[in-house]
């Protein structure tokens, strides 16, 4: 057996024993992006205690030392096996950023906290006129007279998890003068620092995980800067590497198929036998968005092997990016079709992970339209695809 076959085994082990049919049961139940703070807080402490919690980590700062193929691994079992998708902000965002930018004293203070979950983070890039164009964005922080620390004023907007998070990395405006890119500092900010103020977004289906958070004179000391004073965009585009780079999707979307053919299997369609006996045009749909999957699954592989032999991935995460939320969307479309007259009703009472009302009609009827409604948020986040395709033409020379 390879190795990475016998530590695919080691994972899933681990996942047998660790995932509790309760985490399972409280999994099921979330139709958000990342899964609610509660849950990605009890499922972060188990992987923690482990030494997994930040798989893309070097040992020295307390990662596994696993190699890209190994990490594929990991998210692809886990994605399977139905565990939390706990917020990848603070480790895989914020972390490599630190690692790479941070002073030693920003290193020993901020990365044990992040990994410990001590520190819960948030991302403010957007703002209400600075999303795609992010270099637009205009809240800005003045130094203080004394030099010991920025005032920051202004909105962020779309701040995912901002009402859990105590801690909130930002770009912030600290030059009017120069070009655009040229005048961003990279800041980090406690969330309970005095004039921040955050206030929910509440999702098409219901769901609080976004916010706008506004920031009325808020002090940051400048050793909370992380990288030079203006320089903070390289800082911000090397943290998006990992927010749109390799990934292992394939996974998380055939949990969707899986689900759209159980629901499709029970579910009668009218004329006496099942809704899939009944309906070839979507069972059809249904292989050929399997097989789609499997090409994202081989390109997703291939991500991994090409980082594990230190070779570039250039553009393909731009693919990837489009490959995964598109086949996602489609697979939550199934899952409602599939549902019937399940997906009509308002089932917001049955989601979170303390939610103990039942859901009208079957268990798995919960979260379907929810997740349906939610996904299509899948092609706006992380880059959109729009901005996505122009990269990808940008690439080929169109
Ligand atoms: C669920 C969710 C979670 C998010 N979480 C966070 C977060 O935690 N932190 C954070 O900072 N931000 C977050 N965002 C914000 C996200 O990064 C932005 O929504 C995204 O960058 C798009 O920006 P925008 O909303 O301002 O839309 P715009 O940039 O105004 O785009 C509007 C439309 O125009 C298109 N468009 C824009 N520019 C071009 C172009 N050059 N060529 C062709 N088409 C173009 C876009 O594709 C889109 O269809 C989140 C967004 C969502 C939906």
């Amino acid at each position: 057996m390879s190795d990475h076959a016998a530590f695919r085994q080691t994972i899933q082990a681990f996942l047998v024993d660790k995932l509790t049919p309760e985490l399972k049961a409280a999994n099921s139940r979330q139709a958000g992006v990342f899964a609610d703070a509660e849950l990605s807080r009890r499922w972060h402490s188990i992987l923690y205690d482990q030494g997994w919690i930040a798989p893309n980590w070097p040992v020295e700062h307390g990662g596994p030392g696993w190699d890209p193929v190994e990490r594929f691994i990991f998210q692809d079992e886990s994605a399977r096996a139905g565990a939390p998708y706990i917020p990848v902000i603070g480790t895989q965002m914020c972390g490599p950023v630190i690692m790479r930018y941070g002073t030693d004293a920003q290193k020993a203070r901020f990365l044990p906290a992040m990994l410990s979950g001590e520190h819960y983070w948030c991302q403010g890039y957007s703002e209400p006129g600075a999303g795609s164009d992010l270099a637009a964005l205009k809240t800005r922080a003045d130094l203080s007279q004394d030099g010991t620390h920025y005032v920051v004023n202004g909105s962020k907007i779309w701040t995912t998890h901002a009402h859990k998070a105590n801690w909130m990395f930002m770009l912030v405006r600290t030059s009017q003068e120069a070009k655009p890119q040229a005048g961003i500092s990279f800041l980090l900010t406690p969330m309970d620092a005095p004039g921040i103020t955050v206030q929910p977004i509440i999702s098409i289906s219901g769901e609080h995980e976004l916010n706008a958070v506004f920031f009325d004179n808020v002090r940051v000391p400048v050793e909370n800067r992380v990288g030079e004073e203006n320089a903070g965009w390289g800082v911000a585009k090397y943290l998006l590497e990992f927010e749109r780079g390799a990934g292992a999707a394939a996974g998380r979307i055939r949990r969707f198929i899986d689900q759209a053919r159980i629901m499709a299997q029970a579910e009668g369609g009218g004329g006496g036998a099942s809704f899939w006996d009944e309906n070839p045009d979507f069972r059809a749909r249904l292989a050929q968005l399997e097989i789609e999957v499997l090409g994202l699954e081989f390109s997703e592989r291939e991500v991994a092997a090409k980082l594990a032999a230190g070779q570039p991935i250039g553009a393909t995460s731009s693919l990837l990016k489009l490959g995964a939320s598109t086949l996602l969307q489609r697979a939550t479309e199934l899952n409602v079709e599939a549902l019937g007259v399940y997906a009509m009703p308002d089932q917001r009472a049955a989601l979170g992970f303390a939610a103990n009302t039942p859901p009208v009609g079957p268990d798995y009827a919960a979260t379907p339209m929810a997740k349906y409604l939610n996904t299509r948020a899948a092609t706006i986040y992380g880059g959109s695809y729009e901005v996505q395709h122009n990269i990808l033409a940008r690439v080929i020379g169109l």
